[in-house]
C-alpha cells in the first residue's frame, strides 16, 4: 500500500473551473489561486431549495483519528457515483498537528482531499490572516494602553491573549512588554493555538462580510479598573480586523481523488472550541449540491454536540442523516486493550469497549433524526470482530452498522452506506435540541453532560463560580456553551476510556467569547495551547532538490 501522500501525488487533478462547473459555479463565482484550488465569491445566503446534509461523527477515538475524514470524503465520492451532486464541507488542517502528532485532515488511503501537501500546509492563507488579524488586536489594545489609556483597561484583566499556529507550550504563560518606557507595559499574557482563535469561531459562524464584522466589534478583550467591560467596538477596530480577513472569509474550493467537489473552509479544534468548518462553506454546499457531507471534529461527544447545539440554529438548518464513525482498534482502546496492541484480534476488549459506541449512538439519536453507524474498516480488523461489533448494534439499535473499505478502495468502498444514507435522508423527523437559549448556564451544562456524556453533573471550581455571576450580572447567560473538554473520554479524565457511569465534569474556568456568541467551559485540564509529543511529524518531513514533498499524512 502506497503512503497517503504518495497516493496523493499519483493523483489525476482537474482543473478547478471544471470541478466549479459541476456545482453550476460560473468562471465569474470563483477565484482561481493556482491551477487546483479557488476561493468561492460570495454570498451563499439563499435559503431555498436547500440540499440534504450529512454529518459525520465518531466514537471517541484513538490518538491517530478514528477516520471521520476519510469517511466523509469516501461517502460523498459514494455519493457521487451513484449520481447524485454531492459536495463535502471540511475544516481546513492546522499545523500544529500537522507537525506534531495527529498528522493533517485531508483523509487517507483512496479516500483524500487533493492536493494534500497545499491543503496540509499553507493553502490559501486563511489561518495566516486569522493568525495576523488575531495578534494585531492584541498589538492594538497593548498599543492603547501604552499611549495613555483612555479606555482605562485593567492590564491584569485582559483575556484576549496571543495565538500562532504551533503546538508551542512554551508560550503557555508569558511576559510581555519588558525593555523600559518605550517598549509598552509589563503584563502577564499568554498564547493559544490561532484554532483556539475566537476570531476562528467567528469566521466560521458568520454568513457574511456584515455578520463577521458585527460580531468582531462584540468581542470582549477584557474589563477596566473599575471592572467595566471592554469590546472591539470600543477601541474602533473592527474595521480593520474585518479588513485582515476580507478574503478569508471566503470559501476554498477543491477536489477530492475521485473529483467530487470539496469546500475546506475554516478550522476550530473540537476539544477546546467548537470544531466544525464555517458555515458558509456548508452553505456554499447545501445550494449548489443535492447532498452535503460535512465532518465534525472528534467524537459525537465534542464535534457532533457543538454541530447541533451551536452550528445548526445559525446554519438554519439540521442534519438530515447522522453517521457515527467506528473502528474496532478504538473500540478496543476504550475497552481496555493497550494502544500497541490494537491490530491483535481482541474479542473480550472488543466486548468491553463497544458500549462506547452505543452511548454516541445514543447521544446523536437523542436530537431526533436518523443515525447510521460506518465501521471504518483496517485491514487488521478479523472477520469475528467486524461480525461481533456488527452483532452488538444490532441487538442493542434499531439501526445499520455497514463496513466501509473507503480508505483501501476509495467511493466504491463505501457505496453500501452511500445507499443507506440517501434512504435515510428522504425523512421527515423532528429535530430535537439539546436546550434553550433562556435556559442557565449550569442547566445547559448538566443537560451536555448527562444526556450526551452520560454522566451525573457538574462541579464548578471557585473561580468557575464567581465567574459565572458576572456571566449572569452582564446577562450573558443567554448564549449556548462550547464545552472544552478531552477527546479520548466520555469524562474530563483522558484516562477513563469506554462507557464511564456515574461521574461529575469539573468546570474550571468560563470564558465569555461575545463575537463568537458562546460560553467556552474549560474542563479538568484541556489546554488551549498543545505542546509538541517526543517524536513530533517534523522529524520524519522533507523537501526533495525538485520540490517533492515526503512525511506528511
Ligand atoms: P479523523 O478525521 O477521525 O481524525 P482521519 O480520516 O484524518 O481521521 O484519519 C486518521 C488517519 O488514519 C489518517 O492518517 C488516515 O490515513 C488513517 N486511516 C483512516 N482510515 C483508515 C483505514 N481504514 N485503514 C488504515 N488507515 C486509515
Ligand atoms: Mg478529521
Amino acid at each position: 500500500m502506497k503512503t497517503d501522500i504518495e497516493i496523493s501525488q499519483n493523483s489525476e487533478l482537474l482543473p478547478i473551473g471544471k470541478i466549479a462547473s459541476k456545482l453550476g459555479l460560473t468562471d465569474q463565482q470563483i477565484e482561481p489561486y493556482g491551477h487546483y484550488k479557488a476561493k468561492v465569491t460570495l454570498p451563499f445566503n439563499s435559503q431555498t431549495d436547500k440540499g440534504k446534509l450529512i454529518l459525520v461523527t465518531s466514537i471517541n477515538p484513538t490518538a491517530a483519528g478514528e477516520g471521520k475524514t476519510t469517511m466523509a470524503v469516501g461517502l460523498s465520492d459514494a455519493l457521487s457515483e451513484l449520481n447524485h451532486k454531492t459536495a463535502i464541507a471540511l475544516r481546513e488542517p492546522s499545523l500544529g498537528p500537522v507537525m506534531g502528532m495527529k498528522g493533517g485532515a485531508t483523509g487517507g488511503g483512496y479516500s483524500q482531499v487533493i492536493p494534500m501537501e497545499d491543503i496540509n500546509l499553507h493553502f490559501t492563507g486563511d489561518f495566516h490572516a486569522l493568525t495576523e488579524a488575531h495578534d494585531t488586536l492584541s498589538a492594538l489594545i497593548d498599543n492603547h494602553i501604552h499611549h495613555g489609556n483612555q479606555l482605562n483597561i485593567d492590564p491584569r484583566q485582559i483575556t484576549w491573549k496571543r495565538v500562532l499556529d504551533i503546538n508551542d507550550r512554551e508560550l503557555r504563560h508569558t511576559v510581555i512588554g519588558l525593555g523600559g518606557r518605550t517598549s509598552g507595559v509589563p503584563r502577564e499574557d499568554g498564547f493559544d493555538i490561532t484554532v483556539a482563535s475566537e476570531l476562528m469561531a467567528i469566521l466560521c459562524l458568520s454568513r457574511d462580510i456584515k455578520d463577521l464584522k458585527q460580531r468582531i466589534s462584540k468581542i470582549l478583550i477584557g474589563y477596566t479598573y473599575d471592572r467595566k467591560p471592554v469590546t472591539v467596538a470600543d477601541l474602533k477596530v473592527e474595521g480593520a480586523l474585518t479588513l485582515l480577513l476580507k478574503d478569508a472569509i471566503k470559501p476554498n474550493l477543491v477536489q477530492t481523488i475521485e473529483h467530487t467537489p470539496a469546500y475546506i473552509h475554516g478550522g476550530p479544534f473540537a476539544n477546546i472550541a467548537h470544531g466544525c468548518n464555517s458555515i458558509i462553506a456548508t452553505n456554499a454546499g447545501l445550494n449548489t449540491a443535492d447532498y452535503t457531507v460535512t465532518e465534525s471534529g472528534f467524537g459525537s461527544d465534542l464535534g457532533g454536540e457543538k454541530f447541533m447545539d451551536i452550528v445548526t440554529p445559525r446554519l438554519g438548518k439540521n442534519p438530515d442523516v447522522v453517521v457515527v464513525v467506528a473502528t474496532i482498534r478504538a473500540l478496543k482502546l476504550n475497552g481496555g486493550a493497550n494502544k500497541d496492541d490494537l491490530s491483535t484480534e481482541d474479542l473480550a476488549a472488543l466486548a468491553k469497549g463497544a458500549p462506547n459506541l452505543g452511548r454516541h449512538i445514543q447521544a446523536m439519536s437523542r436530537y431526533g433524526k436518523p443515525v447510521i453507524v460506518a465501521i471504518n474498516d483496517f485491514t487488521s480488523d478479523t472477520d469475528a470482530e467486524i461480525a461481533q461489533l456488527r452483532k452488538y448494534v444490532a441487538d442493542n439499535f434499531n439501526i445499520p452498522a455497514i463496513t466501509c473499505y473507503e480508505w483501501a478502495q476509495g467511493g466504491k468502498g463505501a457505496t453500501e452506506l452511500a445507499q443507506a444514507v440517501v434512504k435515510a435522508a428522504d425523512n421527515t423527523d423532528q429535530f430535537h435540541p439539546l436546550y434553550q437559549d433562556d435556559e442557565s448556564i449550569e442547566a445547559k451544562i448538566n443537560k451536555i453532560v448527562t444526556e450526551i456524556y452520560g454522566g451525573d453533573g457538574i462541579e464548578l471550581s471557585n473561580k468557575a463560580q464567581k465567574q459565572l455571576k458576572q456571566i449572569v450580572k452582564h446577562g450573558w447567560d443567554k448564549l449556548p456553551v462550547c464545552m472544552a473538554k478531552t477527546q479520548y473520554s466520555l469524562t474530563d479524565d483522558a484516562s477513563i476510556h469506554g462507557a464511564p457511569e456515574h461521574f461529575k465534569i469539573h468546570i474550571r474556568e468560563f470564558q465569555v467569547k461575545l463575537g463568537a456568541g458562546f460560553i467556552v467551559a474549560l474542563t479538568g485540564n484541556v489546554l488551549t495551547m498543545p505542546g509538541l509529543p517526543s517524536h513530533p511529524a517534523a522529524l520524519d518531513m522533507d523537501v526533495k532538490d525538485n520540490g517533492e514533498i515526503t512525511g506528511l499524512f
